[in-house]
Formats: structure tokens, sequence, C-alpha cells
């Protein structure tokens, strides 16, 4: 199609980022400088992406295990600083699992995104997709719709794609992995809240571990047609809600129009499916309903781009630190499968000793471009590794040094695959990232954010 003679409008930008997810909102806070004009894009009418869309828990500011440690700092830390100031957080002490869970309440962290873009700087663009790229050397003009004004452009010196699907890599011709190419891709999950939760009944009667064995057994009795054996089910902000991650949709392809049309209405059926399940059969649940669904059903990985550095599941799993980390990451692989029957349950492989690895600046520079990053869920890994690095305090922690990096490349006037790594470094420390894994351990309580 040729845009030129439908386009509505044309705006001009020195960094542009597509999608305001953890990764792109905090890419743009980090770009937003007061020296360079930031755009951010997004395609929904508010920022957070999967943190507001379907979430209310922060996973990977710290490691899972018996001597846990705090390490993701900057921004990230601005935005639960935010929260806490308000009483929107508490801290989900958690040894295991994915470790210690930052909860927050996910209405408000829209507004605290909202409010800490707005400060830094940034134009927001909402309601506003991006449908096509043409780059000329080293301007990319990105097309995109928005259904009042139609067609519209945004040129730019420098392009974040924080989009989770790596749509401007996509329409820009740079190469990727799709999820289920190599692998089975991880499965889709509708998140659903649930009132009047009466969470006293409910640990009375053996809280968490209960609730694995009901749904176990109602799962294998047939008792109700649940879609798995396991899940979870928490406590929120707001008083006597709770928020699950249980749903489990596969084999449907989130990139396709049929495909995701139809993951949409079979996760709302699986939710009710729960629904009936926790009011017939977990205690403090009796009078309980569901108050909402995810705006949107949850895809967990879709394209990761080929980077000038690919993380692995070795360099996971043996805590390999690089010369030019950017961030760290203590997350296990935590692999929602398909399974043999359809419906096996979640593969969890730990950093071995409670340990951390470095991500590579690498894995945010596409191989073949020169004025883009990509961060987030689209960011350059394997299967497994992304499996480990895909929680919000490392999607955030990408994007950081994403919006940083393209500060430097205009300072410089050096492209992204030849800025100087350790001044990006230098200057990701003095935001406040952590890049080297710290000796302090944690001092994890529900109410000890501040602690840290
Ligand atoms: C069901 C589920 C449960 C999870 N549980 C947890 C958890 O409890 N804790 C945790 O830390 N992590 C969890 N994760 C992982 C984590 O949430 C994601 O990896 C992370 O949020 C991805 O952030 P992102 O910014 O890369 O992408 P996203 O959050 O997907 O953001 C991308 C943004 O780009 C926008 N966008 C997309 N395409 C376009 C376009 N063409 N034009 C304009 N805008 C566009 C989207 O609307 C969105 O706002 C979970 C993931 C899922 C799916």
């Amino acid at each position: 199609m040729n845009f030129s003679t439908v386009v509505s409008k044309a705006f001009q930008t020195d960094i542009l980022i597509i999608g305001s997810g953890s990764a792109g909102a905090t890419a743009a806070i980090a770009a937003a400088q007061g020296k360079y004009k930031v755009i951010l894009v997004e395609r929904y009418g508010f920022p957070g992406g999967t943190s507001t869309q379907m979430l209310d828990t922060f996973y990977g500011f710290f490691t899972p295990g018996e001597t846990p440690r705090k390490i993701v700092g900057g921004i990230p830390d601005r935005i639960v600083n935010a929260l806490n100031a308000t009483g929107d957080m508490f801290l989900r002490p958690n040894t295991y699992g994915a470790g210690t869970g930052v909860n927050y309440n996910p209405e408000k962290l829209k507004l605290v995104w909202d409010q800490q873009l707005i400060k830094s700087g940034v134009a927001l663009y909402y309601h506003s997709t991006l449908v096509g790229v043409e780059q000329i050397g080293e301007t990319s003009t990105c097309v995109f719709f928005h259904k009042g004004i139609g067609f519209f452009t945004i040129t730019a010196k420098r392009v974040i794609d924080a989009s989770g699907d790596a749509d401007y890599c996509h329409w820009a011709g740079i190469p990727y992995e799709k999820a289920g190419e190599k692998e089975p891709a991880q499965s889709m999950t509708t998140t659903f809240r649930m009132s009047n939760v009466e969470h006293k009944e409910y640990e009375a009667a053996g809280g968490k571990k209960m609730l694995r064995e009901k749904m176990a057994e109602a799962y294998e009795k047939g008792t109700h047609p649940l879609p798995r054996k396991e899940g979870s089910a928490h406590e929120m902000c707001q008083p006597k809600c709770i928020s699950t991650v249980a749903v489990k949709v596969t084999d449907l392809d989130p990139l396709d129009v049929e495909g995701i049309t139809k993951a949409e209405i079979e996760g709302r059926k699986q939710s009710f499916i729960f629904e009936d399940f926790f009011r017939a059969e977990i205690p403090g649940y009796q009078n309980a309903k569901i108050i909402g669904l995810s705006h949107q059903i949850g895809v967990r990985e879709t394209r990761r781009v080929y980077g000038n550095y690919r993380l692995t599941k070795k360099d996971c799993m043996t805590a390999k630190t690089f010369d030019d980390q950017i961030f760290l990451c203590g997350a296990p692989i935590e692999d929602h499968r398909k399974g043999s029957n359809g419906y096996s349950e979640t593969y969890w492989q730990y950093v071995p000793k409670g340990g951390t690895y470095g991500v590579p600046y690498g894995t945010i520079v596409p191989k073949e471009s020169s004025n883009t990053w990509v961060v987030g869920r689209c960011f350059s890994a394997t299967h497994d590794a992304h499996a480990s690095c895909r929680s919000m305090a490392q999607t955030m922690s990408m994007g950081q040094a994403a919006g940083t990096a393209a500060v430097l490349s205009l300072d410089s006037d050096l492209d992204a695959q030849n800025i100087a790594v350790k001044r990006l470094q230098d200057s990701l420390i003095q935001l406040g990232a952590i890049v080297q894994m710290p000796d302090k351990i944690a001092n994890i309580s529900r109410n000890g954010w501040t602690n840290n």
C-alpha cells in the first residue's frame, strides 16, 4: 500500500518508542532527559501493557531462595516508590517460585505510568497502532493507524521497539524467530479478578496447598473441566479481592487474526469454569464473583528478534557474566508448556545457588539495524532463556538500558552498534541500575520495600 496518499499528519522526533508496556514506558522515561524529543506510541488508551492489562505483581526485583538479593534498581524503583507512597503496593514474600513479588494495584499503576511519563517530558500518543515502516538511511518513518485521524507518520532518528510482538522489526524486515517454530510456544492466559473473597477462611482451610490439591482433584476426577492442575490465586491490594493466573490456552497463534480471536473466546470460557470451581470447592470463595477479566488474553511470547547476542539457557544456568552486561536476572526458567497431553504443568529450572546471570547489551541490539533497539519480551534470546528473563523487573531494566543508550547514541553521533558500552554502564549506574550482583541480602517482609 502507498501510505503517502492517505497519511493525514506527519510528526518528527529524535527518539520514538513503540509500545508502552513495562519495557517501553521505562525506555521512554530513560530517554526523556530534556535534551531530545521523545514520543511514545501505544495502541490502547492506557500505558503499562501486560503490567496493567492483566497482572498485579512485578517479579524479578529479588532473587529467589533463602538469601534473596535485590538486583534491579533505577527507574523501576521510582515506579514502585510512587505506588508505595499511596499504599498501592506490598511485598508478597516468596522464597521459591519466581522469588518475592512486588504486588501492586494495577489501576493505580496506569496513573503512575502516565504521571512519570508526563513528568519526564515524554509526548504520548495513545490509541495508535504501528502498521508499517519505511527505513531511509539512519531515519525511520513509521506509519500508525488511529481510528479518528486515519494513518499518520512519525519520522525518527532512533527507534525502540517495545511492542512485545516486535512489530517494528517485523515491518522493517529485521529477522526474528517466531515462537512455536522451533520449540512449542508458551501458553496464553486470560487473567481474572474475583471480589468478596474471605481470605482468613481460605488461609484457615490450608491456603495455597489446599487450592493445589483441590485443583488437582477436580482435574483428575473431571468434576470441573479445568484446563490445568495448578495455578496462582493471590491476594490483591484491593480488599477481599484476588487475582488469578490459571487459564491455559494452547495451539493458537496470537499473531493470526483467527488464532487470537479463538484464544480470547477460549480464555473467557475457561475463566468462568474457574469461577464455578472456586465458588463450589474453595473455602472462602462461596460468595465470590469475577469482577474483571484481563483487557486481552496474556501472550507470553511471539517474536524473538535476532540480536548481536542471543541469550541462551546455558548462560542462565551457569550464572554467566559478561563485560557488557546491562542488568541482572535471577529468575528461574518458568515455561508454561503445552505438554504431551495438552495440559501438563509448568516447567521450572533455577539459576544455581540463588545466583544471577548478566544480560549483555547485544541482546537489545538487532543484528541488522543501526538506529534500533528491541526490548521486553521480544528481545534476543532462545525460548528457554526468554522463559527466565521475561519478568517485568527485567523488561523494565531492558527499557532503562535502551532509553539511556538511545540518548548516548545521539550525544555521541554513534549508532546502536557502536556506542561505548562502558559509558552506557556508567550512565545506568548513575540512574541507580544494578549491573553487578550485590553482596547485601535483602530484607523481605510484607511492608519491607523501603528497607532495601
Ligand atoms: C499471563 C502472563 C502472566 C505473567 N505473569 C507475570 C508476573 O506475575 N510477574 C512478572 O513480572 N511477569 C509476568 N509475566 C511476564 C511479563 O508480564 C511480560 O514478559 C512483560 O510484561 C512484557 O513486557 P513488554 O513491555 O515487553 O510487553 P507488553 O507488556 O506486552 O507491552 C507491549 C505494549 O506494546 C503495545 N503494542 C503492541 N503492538 C503495538 C503496535 N503495533 N502499535 C502500538 N502499540 C503496540 C501493547 O498494547 C503493549 O502496551 C507474565 C506474562 C503473561 C502473559
